[in-house]
C-alpha cells in the first residue's frame, strides 16, 4: 500500500507525532483483521462522516476508515547526502515511499536545542530541501554516462537523457523536480526522491496554532506544496484521551480538528487516492483507491481475486442512496447502476461488486 515518509532534522518533533501517529494506528488496528504493526509504520484512518451516515442505514457492526501509512524515517541531518548520519540508508529508505512529509519546528522551547542553534523554518526547509536536491544529482550523475552511450543509438534513451539532463538543471538551482513543473514520467524509474510529492507539517506552540499571520507566512514557504500546522505534543495528548476530553483540549486551543485528522486528509490528496464505500450489516467501510481507477482495480483492493474475477459493478452514489433511504429504493428508483470493467470509479460511490472465484 501507498505510504508517505516523515523526514526531518533532529529535535523538531518527529518522533513526538510519530508516537502519536502509532498510538491512533493501534487503536485503529483493533478494528482491522490481520493488521501488522510495524514499529517504523504509523497508520492514521481518514476520518469520513460518510461511513457513519451508511452504518446507521445498514446497522452495520463497525465502521472501518480508509488508512494511511506513515514511515518513520530517522537520519536526515546536514550532510545525510554525504553518507553523513546514517545516511544511505536514510536515503534508501525514503526512496521506497510514495511521498515526504517534512517535519519542521516552529515551537520556540529553550530546553530543546536546535541543531542550527536557533528556530528558523526557512532555513531548516532549505537545509532538508538541499540533501534531497543532492542525493538526486548523485543519481543522476550515475545515469549519465550510460544514457548518453544509449542515446547514440537509441531514440528512447535519447528522450530518457533530455528529461535528465532538464531535471539535472532545476536541481542545480537548488529547485525541487516536484515543484519544477517538468514532465517527470521519463525519469520515473530512477525513483528520485525530489520527484515525489511533498507536504509539510509545522509544529508550532499551542498558542501559534491560532496565529493567522504566522500560518499564512509558513504556508507561503512551501506553496504550492500543502501545510499541516499542529502541536506535536498536544497531539500526543490527545491520543490518550476519550473522545469528549480530547475535543475539549482541542476546542481549549481553538481547533475544530486534530492535526493528525488534517495530516490523513491532506496526506491523502497529496498522493491523489480517492475512497469508494462498501455498506452491509457486518461493516460500512473506505477503500483507498487511486484516482482514475476502474471497477475492477477497485476490487483488487479487497482481494486480487475479485480483480480477476471480476464480472461486474452495481455503484450507486452515496447522496443517492442516502436519498433513497435504502439499497433496495435506489434499485427501484433507477439510481443503482451495472458497471463493467472499463468503468472509472468516482469518490463516494458505494459499491457491490460480482465476482467469479
Ligand atoms: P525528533 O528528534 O524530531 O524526533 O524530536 P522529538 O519528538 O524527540 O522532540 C524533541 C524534543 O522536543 C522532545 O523533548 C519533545 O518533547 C519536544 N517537543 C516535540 N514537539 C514539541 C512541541 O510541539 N512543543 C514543544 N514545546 N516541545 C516539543
Amino acid at each position: 500500500s501507498l505510504s508517505i515518509g516523515i523526514v526531518g532534522l533532529p529535535n523538531v518533533g518527529k518522533s513526538t507525532l510519530f508516537n502519536a501517529l502509532t498510538k491512533s494506528g493501534n487503536a485503529l488496528a483493533a478494528n482491522y483483521p490481520f493488521a501488522t504493526i510495524d514499529p517504523n509504520v504509523g497508520v492514521v484512518g481518514v476520518p469520513d462522516p460518510r461511513l457513519n451516515t451508511l452504518g446507521e442505514l445498514f446497522g452495520s457492526a463497525r465502521i472501518l476508515p480508509a488508512k494511511l501509512e506513515f514511515v518513520d524515517i530517522a537520519g536526515l541531518v546536514r550532510g545525510a547526502s554525504e553518507g553523513q548520519g546514517r545516511g544511505n540508508r536514510f536515503l534508501a529508505n525514503i526512496r521506497e515511499t510514495d511521498a515526504i512529509c517534512q517535519v519542521i519546528r516552529v515551537f520556540s522551547d529553550p530546553d530543546v536545542t536546535h541543531v542550527d542553534g536557533e528556530v528558523s523554518p526557512r532555513r531548516d526547509i532549505e537545509t532538508i530541501n538541499t540533501e534531497l536536491i543532492l542525493a538526486d544529482l548523485q543519481t543522476l550523475e550515475k545515469v549519465l554516462p550510460r544514457l548518453t552511450k544509449e542515446a547514440k543509438q537509441n531514440k528512447d534513451a535519447k528522450a530518457t537523457l533530455e528529461a535528465v539532463e532538464a531535471a539535472n538543471k532545476v536541481l542545480d538551482a537548488g529547485t525541487t523536480l516536484y515543484a519544477s513543473g517538468l514532465d517527470l514520467a521519463p525519469l520515473r524509474d530512477l525513483h528520485l526522491l525530489t520527484a515525489k510529492p511533498f507536504l509539510y507539517v509545522f509544529n508550532l506552540d499551542a498558542d501559534e496554532l491560532t496565529d493567522d499571520d504566522l500560518r499564512a507566512r509558513m504556508a507561503a514557504l512551501v506553496a504550492p506544496a500543502e501545510a499541516v500546522f499542529l502541536d506535536a505534543k498536544i497531539e500526543s495528548e490527545l491520543v490518550e484521551l476519550p473522545d469528549d476530553e480530547a475535543l475539549e483540549l482541542l476546542q481549549s486551543v481553538g481547533q475544530e480538528e486534530s492535526g493528525l485528522t488534517q495530516l490523513a486528509r491532506i496526506g491523502f490528496e497529496t498522493l491523489g487516492l480517492q475512497t469508494y464505500l462498501t455498506a452491509g450489516p457486518k461493516e460500512s467501510r473506505a477503500w483507498t483507491i487511486r484516482k482514475g481507477a476502474t471497477a475492477p482495480e477497485a476490487a483488487g483492493v479487497i482481494h486480487t481475486d475479485f480483480q480477476r474475477g471480476f464480472i461486474k459493478a452495481e455503484v450507486v452514489s452515496f447522496d443517492d442512496l442516502v436519498a433513497a433511504g435504502s439499497m433496495a429504493s435506489a434499485r427501484s428508483a433507477g439510481k443503482a447502476r451495472i458497471e463493467g470493467k472499463e468503468y472509472v470509479m468516482r469518490d463516494g460511490d458505494v459499491v457491490e461488486f460480482r465476482f467469479n472465484v
